[in-house]
């Protein structure tokens, strides 16, 4: 019962320990997982970062280089030479022949009012239709009276942009306002982003007037009286920004959003990816709230030609997959099968070692019992006695031993066969078994047909002596070969003694038998006291 319940301990203490370390190891992994994943969000999202801000650069350098295109058109304005289409035409061309992206070139001159109907005249010998026109409700219309214009009076290339042809820029807010600056600083100058006169999709673009003028431009007032026109190029966005970088700076996965704001502090969104609307709000530069798992990242853009632009990317994680819990639910589970395994190995163990004691017992048992009688055998009378004469020569108390042999036992044998000899002595291992009461005392079987009783701490041995006779004669086994009695009976030597250091077994022996060959010599059936010679 006791070892029972250790057992139980045992098995929950190697269920709890192996719950802990499982625990503490899962732990630890774990922990160790989320900092490598940091730190590999860390270096994902600055790479992501920095390919942001080349991308910035490269959008922002190509920007340049289309702007400085803008300038080599003035050198036909130069001096006072009045250049006719044809000549603007053909430099427009071989410019744009370097400069894809430009979607059209124009000269818009600054007409009076007071020249419309020249100007208009002059240009019509080349586009019969030309009027200077404005916008209104979606339509071109004649333009309104007003003290002068900025028609589109050459434009490169022609087809494809005809649309244009005509249309004052005065007449639009947005373009007269970039006008006016361009005027006033004698600097190139972006409009805000607009939706080109000729543009067919939703793509936004801009242009970019560059102001020439006739005469000195020192200050405000000589630029403004001696503008003479602008030289204006268009640019569509998108056309810019993606071929602006090499192949490889975009992935797939990266979207990017190009915004403005305007002078209202208004953001509009003026270029983004196709597949940008799946990454953010439609309205704001907001992730979407249900993305997750996305870098998000903002790059203002180098003030365009007065225009505030930023380039907004966002891209998936990719490390996301690498999941952290794994590594750890692993190293549990088997952390907690292990133990299981083990305290299930333990109980095995211990029930091994339970039958084997139960066996030993059994054979112990076995080793130390007669297989015909049934009682203690030889050796354990050995044993016994050995212990019991030390003790008695401890205590110096008495002790007495009976040898007990069957009279005419081999007669018997012969006559009436060996199985009722067996027994005979099964039986008379029975009757003396009654005579022994005291849980010290020992009855043997010496070997053959004698028996031996050792009783310690006793002084008078004659009745237990007397009494075995009795019980063995009250048998009435009959034995009609016996010369002693019709029925089975044993002679008994016996004697009592107080154990000195240096009496042994044998000699204890030889003075039971010497008194049982008195016992055997006077008649049998009878007991016989040793009387040590003095
Ligand atoms: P005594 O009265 O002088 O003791 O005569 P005895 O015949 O008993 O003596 P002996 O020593 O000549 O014979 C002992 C016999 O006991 C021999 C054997 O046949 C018998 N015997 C010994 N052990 C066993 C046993 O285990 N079973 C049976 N059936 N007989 C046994
Ligand atoms: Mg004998
Ligand atoms: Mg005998």
């Amino acid at each position: 019962m006791l070892i029972e319940k250790k057992l139980e301990l045992t098995i929950i203490l190697v269920l709890l320990a192996g719950f802990t370390l499982s625990s503490i190891g899962a732990y630890l992994l774990y922990r160790d997982n989320v900092s490598v994943n940091q730190v590999q969000a860390q270096r994902e999202f600055s790479e992501f970062r920095n390919r942001i801000d080349n991308r910035a650069a490269t959008f922002d350098r190509d920007l340049e280089i289309n702007f400085e295109a803008l300038r080599s058109l003035a050198i036909l304005f130069s001096g006072d030479a009045k250049p006719d289409l044809n000549k603007f035409d053909e430099l427009a061309q071989a410019i744009m022949l370097r400069h894809s992206h430009i979607q059209a070139f124009s000269w818009i001159p600054r007409i009076r009012h007071v020249d419309r109907a020249t100007a208009e005249k002059q240009a019509q010998e080349i586009f019969p239709h030309f009027e200077i026109l404005q916008r209104s409700l979606g339509k071109l219309t004649p333009a309104v009276e007003r003290p002068e214009y900025f028609p589109v009076y050459f434009l490169s290339p022609y087809i494809g942009n005809e649309p244009a042809l005509g249309f004052d820029l005065a007449s639009n807010a947005v373009r007269l306002q970039a006008l006016e600056k361009s005027r006033d600083s004698g600097e190139l100058q972006a409009t805000a982003s607009i939706t080109l006169i000729q543009e067919t999709t939703d793509q936004k673009g801009f242009l970019v007037f560059l102001p020439l003028y006739r005469g000195s431009q020192a200050t405000l007032e000589l630029r403004r009286k001696n503008l003479i026109g602008f030289i204006t190029c268009v640019y569509r966005i998108v056309d810019i920004f993606s071929h602006s970088a090499p192949s490889t700076a975009d992935t797939l996965e990266t979207v990017f959003r190009i915004t403005e704001k305007n002078q209202a502090n208004e953001v509009n969104i003026i270029y983004q990816s196709v597949n940008a609307k799946d990454f953010f709000e439609d309205d704001s530069f907001d992730v979407k709230e249900d993305i997750t798992g996305v870098y998000f990242y903002e790059h203002e853009l180098p003030s365009v030609l007065g225009q505030t632009w930023t380039l907004t990317a966002a891209s998936p994680k990719t490390y996301l997959s690498d999941s952290t819990l794994d590594g750890p639910i692993l190293f549990f589970g088997v952390g907690i099968l292990f133990s299981i395994f083990v305290s299930m190995h333990i109980r095995r163990i211990s029930n091994d070692s339970e039958a084997l004691s139960a066996m030993n017992k059994k054979l112990d048992s076995i080793s130390h019992t007669d297989g015909l009688t049934g009682i203690p055998n030889r050796r354990t009378f050995d044993e016994f006695i050995n212990q019991e004469l030390l003790r008695a020569v401890r205590n110096k108390t008495y002790m007495s031993v009976l040898m007990i042999d069957v009279d005419y036992f081999k007669p018997y044998n012969d006559h009436y066969g060996h199985a009722r000899g067996d027994q005979v002595l099964k039986q008379i291992a029975t009757a003396l078994k009654t005579i022994i009461n005291r849980p010290g005392d020992l009855l043997a079987r010496y070997g053959g047909e004698e028996f031996v009783i050792v009783l310690p701490e006793t002084k008078e041995a004659e009745t237990i002596a007397h009494n075995c006779n009795r019980v063995v004669r009250n048998l009435e086994i009959p034995h009609e070969f016996s010369k002693a009695a019709t029925v089975i009976t044993v002679s008994i030597g016996f004697e009592t003694f107080i154990p000195q250091r240096g009496t042994d077994l044998d000699m204890v022996i030889e003075n039971a038998d010497s008194a049982l060959y008195c016992a055997k010599k006077n008649g049998r059936d009878r007991a016989e006291k040793f009387i040590p010679q003095v």
